[in-house]
Order: structure tokens, then sequence, then C-alpha cells
């Protein structure tokens, strides 16, 4: 075991190795290029029996595990949404490792639950958010909204199901859009609301949440004799950043008394930005909210913030008190255990403080500022294009687009061609792209919301997109393109 001298020494070491990737970041190819098993079959079957040289363990690193890791950091990374680090988050992540204190509860580390309180606070301020919100970060937006399902569950059961299971005569409803993100559906899995009632209702052309609908849904479910509990409305669709109407959607709730829940995981970082408030009206009728700063906010994965308007359903749903986990300061403090699903908790909130303190808030809305800016430059570019075409309307910095050469093919082999487009400018490992089916549309997705992106960035893989492009229109005798 090195002592605290090797340990200065070897820390000194892995920082340059950090350094250094930082510096070289876009050398490598975004994604990764290994196959399956290529990594694995690398690495020996059985653990060291004696210690090994720490020179060793960073040669291997980069020699057997580098080639398998895609770059999240990397500036041309467009992929997915981010998961975004940045220096000051990094900084933090190391001293958390470095205390390495199990928050779970307010005694295990009294200035991690009062910093997480402050820094829900500042969040709710900085976006705009309702001051009676009470805040928790959480693991993932997935977790939240699991909470919030289980929150609502638990309410209009009147804390039933948590004591004795389903009735079986509950016939509880939930209602999200077609474009709304998996982690519902899980968790409506996970809560045993049951798959088939998670009501899944029709978006308008912008790919919103059609209220006139789900208004219908609702009434129809209610005539039927079943109980509408949920309504998760979505600012930021995954597929296309579509932001659903929440005024209109939370008036439906508030008639007929349903807990509405907001996933803004991506989009809700725009709220930094007062004038993308627009979105949040209607806000004072929500009932929990999540968004991720580890998507668009820098701060490294994993971080979720939820606010919750009546924490007492929250904690009535959670909480539970072994006797090994009494403390005197009980019901006077925080003890955010109460407020998640896992018992133990990482200190995530000192990565947001070292973040925003870092920034400020001018630095993060100047960034995010940028972002935007830089996709509505490259909005213009794609519209203007002859041979592309977008494929949603841009709310944020999400661009969906599709090469579709002079009208000349069908869907299905537009979206074969497209398909292996994106596979030909992912190979070429200079930049990350993903995709999504929108309306049966097979989708490029490019998001420009990196940390470290610049325009020179976008505007060199534009050029490669229109490049590939006209290539492949060439060999495969399908595109007019001339890049
Ligand atoms: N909701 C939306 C709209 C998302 O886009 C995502 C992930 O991209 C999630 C929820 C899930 O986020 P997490 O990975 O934090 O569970």
């Amino acid at each position: 075991m090195p002592d605290s001298k090797q340990f200065r020494k070897d820390a000194h070491r892995i920082l340059d190795v950090i350094c250094d990737y930082y510096e070289h970041i876009e050398t490598y190819p975004v994604k990764s290029q290994v196959k399956p098993g290529d990594i694995l079959s690398q690495l020996p079957a059985e653990a060291p029996q004696s210690r090994e040289d720490l020179e060793n363990i960073i040669k291997d690193f980069q020699t057997i595990l580098f080639p398998g890791i895609t770059h999240w950091q990397s500036p041309n990374f467009f992929a997915y949404f981010p998961a975004n680090s940045s220096f000051p988050s990094l900084l933090a992540e190391m001293l958390t490792a470095a205390i390495g204190a199990q928050c779970m509860k307010w005694e295990t580390s009294p200035a991690a639950a009062e910093l997480e309180e402050r820094m829900m606070d500042w969040l709710k301020k900085m976006l705009g958010l309702p001051e009676n919100w009470y805040g928790v970060i959480q693991d993932s937006a997935s977790s939240a909204t699991l909470v919030a399902l289980i929150t609502a569950r638990e309410k209009y059961s009147r804390y039933q199901i948590n004591r004795s299971g389903y009735s079986g005569t509950e016939n509880f409803r939930i209602y999200a859009s077609t474009e709304t993100h998996s982690s519902i559906e899980k968790g409506v899995k996970i809560a045993g609301l049951g798959r088939e009632n998670l009501i899944k209702v029709d978006t308008d052309e912008g790919y919103c949440m059609d209220p006139d609908l789900l208004r219908i849904a609702i009434e129809n479910d209610i005539n039927d004799g079943k109980k509408p509990i949920c309504v998760v409305a979505t600012l930021g669709t995954t597929g296309s950043t579509a932001i659903d109407p929440l005024e209109p959607i939370a008036h439906i709730c508030k008639q007929y008394d349903i807990w509405l829940h907001v996933d803004a995981a991506f989009a809700g970082s725009a709220l930094i930005l007062p004038e993308y408030r627009t979105m949040i009206k209607g806000i004072d009728f929500v009932d929990s909210f999540v968004f991720n700063p580890h998507k668009w906010l820098f701060t490294n994965f994993d971080c979720s913030a939820y606010f919750v308007k009546e924490k007492e359903s929250l904690l009535k749903s959670l909480a539970i008190l072994p006797e090994y986990l009494r403390t005197r300061t009980q019901g006077l403090v925080n003890d955010y255990c109460d407020w998640s699903v896992p018992l133990g908790r990482r200190f995530r909130a000192l990565k947001l403080w070292f973040v925003i303190r870092s920034f400020g808030i001018k630095g993060l809305q100047e960034k995010l500022r940028t972002h935007i800016a830089i996709a509505q430059e490259l909005e213009k570019k794609i519209g203007e294009h002859p041979d592309f075409v977008l494929a949603a309307p841009r709310t944020l910095n999400l661009l969906c687009f599709r090469w579709q050469p002079a009208g000349k093919l069908n869907q299905e082999e537009l979206n074969n061609h497209n398909e292996q487009l994106l596979n030909t400018i992912n190979e070429t490992g200079k930049i990350y792209l993903t995709h999504t089916k929108l309306k049966g549309w097979y989708t490029i997705r490019m998001l420009i919301g990196q940390t470290y992106v610049e325009k020179r960035h976008v505007d060199s893989a534009w050029q490669l997109i229109l490049e590939t492009a006209g290539e492949y229109g060439k060999k495969t005798g399908t595109g007019t393109l001339d890049s």
C-alpha cells in the first residue's frame, strides 16, 4: 500500500496523463472503433496475486483500454445528449473521491447534506422554478422519474400499496407523449403500474404532446372506470428536443387532480437563460421536475436535480427507518437517503458548487447561448442545402436532418441510405453522430453542446458530412450532391 508521499508522486503522474489526454483529445477516433470482445480478450482471466507497478497499469490503460473508449469529452462528439465534464467539475470529483464520504444521512457528512440543500436552492433560482419547491440530487433522470411515479402511486392509493401491495382494483393510468423517453416506461414497469397502463399520447407536427388528445385519453379512461394518476410532460424530447406545451397540460392535470411530472432531463439547463423560460409557463401547477446538470451544465455524470412540490408525499412514500440508521437529528435535518431509491449517496453537490462558482451564472449562460447560436447557423446551412432536409424544428441546439437528394427515393430507400451514410461518417472517427426515427423517417441527430465545442468543429463536421454524402451518392448512384 503506497504511503501519502508515494501517492503524491502517483497523483502528479496521473494528472499528467489527464492533461495529455485533454491536449490530444481531438486526435483520437471519437467513437471507439473496436469490435465486441477486443478488449476482453486482452484482459487476463485471473486477478494478479502480487502488487503491480503503477507504470504498468498506466501502460495497459493506454494500450488496452484506450482504443475501447468513446470520447464523450471530445469537441467532435455530437451524439446522443452530452454527458459533459469540465475542469472545475473534474477537480471536485477528485476531492469527492479523496474524501470518500458516504452521504446517506445528515450525520454521515453534514456539509454534504447542507451543501446539497443550498445547491438545489441555487439551481431553483437559476432556472426560475417555484420558490416553494424542495430539491434533491438523484443519480439519474430515470431514478427521479421512478421516484415521481412511486410518489404519485402512493398519494393516490392513500399509501396503501406501500402497506399491502396492489389490490388489483386500482386501475391506475399514466400518460406521456409518443416521443417520451424510455425511462418513463421503465419506471412504470418497476413501480408495478403495468406497461399497458402507460398511455402514449400522439404528438403534433413538431413532435410535442397534443393536449387535446391528452384530455380525450383521460376522459375516456375516467368513463371506463380508470384512475389517471400521473402525466409526464417532456421539455426537450430525446428524439428532437420537442417541448410539450406545459400550460394546457398543467390545466388538464389540475382539473382532474393528476400528478404532473416534468422530464426536462436535457433542456432544463436552458432555463438558466431567461429567454427560454416561456417553456415553463404553467410551472406552478407542476408537482415534480427533473433535469440533468450532467447533460448540459458541465457537471460530471452523475448528477440529476429533482424538485418536488410536496415534500411530505415524497418522504411518506420512500422514508424507512431501521434502528441502525436512527440518529439524534432525525426530523430536524434533511436525511437525503429518504428522498431517493438507494440508501448510499455520493457527495454530488460538491461538483455543482465548483462548477457554478467557477463559471458563474453568466459564464454558464454564455456557453449555452454560444452552443445555440452555432446550432442556429448550421440549421440555416442545412435548410438551404438542396440535398438535405431538416426533419424537425430546432428548439435549442439539436439538429435533426436527413440526406434526401432530389426527391428520387422512397422512405425505405432513404432510411437505408441515411443509416449507411451515418455509419460511414462515424467510421471515419472524426466525429460522432447518432440517429432516431421521427414518424418513420431515419433521422440524423447532431447535438451541439459539448463543453469544448467551437464553431470551427461544427464547420469541419458539416464539411465532412457533405463530402461523405457526396462520395456515398456517387458510389451508390443515388446522389446528385456535389460537395
Ligand atoms: N429523459 C430524457 C428526455 C432523456 O433524454 C434522457 C436521457 O438522455 C433521460 C430521461 C434519462 O436520463 P438518465 O440517463 O439521467 O436516466
